[in-house]
């Protein structure tokens, strides 16, 4: 099943929500919805899901943004942070001065994350914030580098989002993006076609009692842009030097880019 770009082919004022098109300002609803529902449980769905799988990417996501390990300091934004596993690494990984903060539309997604975070003892390094990803609420150039993990498939306007991604980060500051992509091995795509379809939705069904958040996640990944059209969004707003790293076989992909 090829990818295809969210936001093409969709007629004015609609926008997609898994395979269905709905009205664009009633989206971001639905999208809240589905993580409201699945909070809960959303850390043991990850692992079970991926098989673990999403713990190897992240590592990797982590050591790109390269924050310092002595005491310089760095900030940190991660944006559609979730439950705090890329903002909890990168503290448990980095230097005693490097902050993060943690924007989230979700108030259900925030609330676990930010028990974690207490639970780390991290609060002091981590700050929780309720935001989205199309109008952030910081000023301009206030971040060293800027991430968003298996969020921006969620956001509605991604170029919105992509530009104030640029806007709130420092000349010389980083972009970096996880996210599920075009699955590039012949074989490998079948077999994930079959978990994606077949057995995620039967997974949640199971564990959390629905199916439906689960066939929206899978479906959004379909939508998702592949690795060049979405490298090419990411130049469009303002970004240089753009790369992007396939993680198995292109099932995830790491998408970096810099401003100049
Ligand atoms: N980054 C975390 C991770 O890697 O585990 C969480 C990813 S989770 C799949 C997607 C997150 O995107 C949810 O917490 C959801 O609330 C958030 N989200 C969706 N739309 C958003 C928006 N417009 N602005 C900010 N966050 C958004």
């Amino acid at each position: 099943m090829p990818n295809k770009p969210a936001s093409e082919n969709e007629p004015h004022g609609t926008a997609s929500f898994g395979f269905r098109t709905v009205a664009e300002d009633e989206r971001q609803g639905l999208v809240n919805a589905v993580f409201s529902s699945v909070a809960t449980r959303y850390d043991l769905m990850n692992d079970l899901m991926s098989g673990g799988l999403h713990r190897l990417w992240k590592a990797e996501f982590i050591t790109m943004i390269g924050a310092p390990r002595d005491d310089r300091p760095f900030r940190l934004l991660d944006v559609a942070g979730g439950t705090g596993d890329i903002a909890i690494r990168y503290a448990e990984r980095s230097g005693p001065n490097a902050t993060a903060v943690l924007a989230d539309i979700s108030p259900e997604m925030l609330e676990e994350g930010r028990a974690k975070v207490a639970a780390r003892g991290l609060d002091a390094r981590i700050t929780l914030t309720q935001g989205n990803a199309e109008a952030l609420p910081f000023p301009d150039r206030a971040f060293d580098a800027y991430t968003i993990a298996f969020g921006i498939r969620n956001v509605t306007h991604i170029d919105a989002a992509l530009r104030e991604a640029h806007r709130v980060l420092r000349i010389g500051g980083r972009f970096l993006c996880l996210e599920f992509s075009e699955c590039r091995v012949p074989l490998l795509d079948r077999l994930y076609d079959f978990h994606s379809f077949e057995v995620i939705p039967r997974l949640g069904e199971l564990t959390a009692g629905s199916a439906d958040p689960y066939r929206y996640l899978v479906e959004s990944i379909r939508r998702f842009p592949n690795q060049d059209a979405f490298a090419a969004m990411i130049r469009e707003a303002g970004f240089e030097r753009v790369s992007v790293r396939n993680l198995t076989g292109g099932i995830a992909a790491i998408h970096s880019g810099w401003k100049l």
